[in-house]
């Protein structure tokens, strides 16, 4: 070896002594010992019966909810306001541990996923109270939950409160009663972890593939720069400890959410009060009309971090199995019906694609016609194929109008074979391939 390589030789591994380590990915954490056990306990026995579709009213929740939060089940309820209507805001709390976690659900009132999990956890808590998990969580945690921020939105099923106000924009300004109710409860406690519950569009992509995101993680930034303090640092390690539950199960369907910060958002203001925060956005699985798959993975996903929480065995996972995940990417429109003739009696015929949005995503109830052309470069979650057959409008057609059409073998719309009144009709069938 030559007299000069050798101080090179050192000088480069000064320089850059990580190289070998950046370049292993680390590997996933085992999901939890108990999860196939719990899985198993959460079909049997978990799944509180009541809550089968996702617009439920709020008074339904609670119905379902209070029974099993009863104080002789080591919970304590207690109302901490009223929603703009005068439904109230309720504190559910349990355990006695030093830890204290505050969750909190349904800030918009139609995203119910978490708020139907978090009645499935009351369940596993005060009916399970030898589960050694419940004794785990009951002996070093405090659980605190808001679920229904929202109410009135819920009772709607629509985003807003009753004033119009999006009240994860009101976090600064706190306008609302809910936003205040939160921000008060949230001072009150001064929880160490707080859970923001949400769901996000079920058109969203993981990155720039063609998966649907079913659920996306975000540690919320705390500042501008984006940078990671010990507390952002914690919700990073439990966002990954979410991330070894939820692989078995929606392997690549998992996103990170952009973590631009907001100064309006309660989820970035709570990491700004000090509290390591985690948003859980539920997203879409084809075919889980009534997000009843995705309720279970939120319930599974929050026992994860909240079993991480309690034993601190968050504490040193890789930072890369959070920062590696795929940003959500595109979102695409529900459904696109390519390849039809359009056929508007007084009017040319033209071959067109037609994109649609329904107002219920899933159900494919209540659409509206979004675009009208060559759309080839505009996926959408379904498709259906019209070549060969004509386009024929039963109301106003165009571009922000209802969506009324059927697909017919003939112009004139006699041999109809497949009907768009708004709503799809689930019983009729989808056009054969010609
Ligand atoms: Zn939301």
């Amino acid at each position: 070896m030559p007299r000069t390589f050798l101080p090179a030789l050192l000088l480069l591994c000064l320089l850059v002594p990580n190289l070998s380590v950046a370049q292993e990915s680390p590997t996933m954490p085992s999901p939890p010992a108990w999860l196939e056990e719990l899985d198993a306990l959460y079909d049997a026995d978990l799944r509180v019966a009541g809550l089968e579709e996702r617009d439920f009213q709020p008074e339904q929740w609670w119905d379902v909810a209070l029974p099993l939060a009863a104080e002789g089940k080591g919970f304590h309820v207690e109302e901490i306001g009223r929603s703009v209507e005068g439904r109230p805001l309720r504190h559910v709390s349990w355990g006695k541990g030093k830890t204290r976690v505050f969750l909190w659900s349904q800030m918009h009132g139609d995203e119910s996923t978490a708020s139907m999990a978090l009645a499935d956890l009351f369940r596993f808590l005060g009916e399970h109270p030898d589960h050694p998990l419940v004794q785990r969580l009951r002996e070093r945690t405090s659980l605190h939950f808001m679920p229904i921020v929202n109410p009135d939105g819920a009772a709607r099923f629509q985003r807003r409160n009753a004033q119009g106000v999006d009240v994860n924009r009101d976090a600064r300004a706190l306008a609302t009663p809910e936003g205040r109710a939160l921000h008060d409860l949230r001072e009150r406690l001064k929880p160490d972890f707080g859970f923001n519950l949400h769901d996000q569009d079920v058109g969203t992509r993981v990155g720039d593939s063609d998966r649907g995101t079913a659920i996306a993680l975000l540690a919320p930034a705390y500042n501008e720069a984006r940078e990671v303090n010990a507390l952002r640092a914690r919700a990073i390690e439990v966002s990954v400890a979410i991330r070894a539950v939820l692989e078995p199960y929606i392997s690549g369907r998992i996103a990170k959410w952009d973590d631009t910060f907001n100064p309006r958002a309660f989820g970035d203001l709570t990491s700004r009060a000090g509290v390591s925060t985690i948003l859980i956005e539920s997203g879409g699985i084809e075919g889980d009309l009534q997000k009843q798959q995705l309720r279970k993975l939120n319930f599974l996903a929050l026992a994860g971090a909240l079993d991480a929480i309690a034993t601190g065995s968050y504490a040193g996972l890789p930072h890369t199995l959070y920062t590696d995940l795929p940003e959500n990417g595109r979102t695409w429109a529900d459904l696109r019906v390519s390849g039809g003739t359009l056929a508007i009696p007084g009017k040319p015929q033209a071959k067109v694609d037609v994109l649609v949005e329904f107002e219920r995503k899933l159900l494919e109830r209540n659409g509206r016609i979004v675009e009208i052309g060559d759309l080839d470069d505009m996926p959408a979650r379904r498709s259906i194929d019209a070549s060969g057959l004509y386009i024929v409008p039963t109301k106003t057609f165009g571009r922000h109008e209802p969506a009324w059409f059927n697909l017919s073998r003939d112009p004139e719309g006699r041999d109809v074979v497949w009907t768009l009144a708004g709503d799809v009709d689930p019983a009729s069938p989808v056009p054969a391939k010609r």
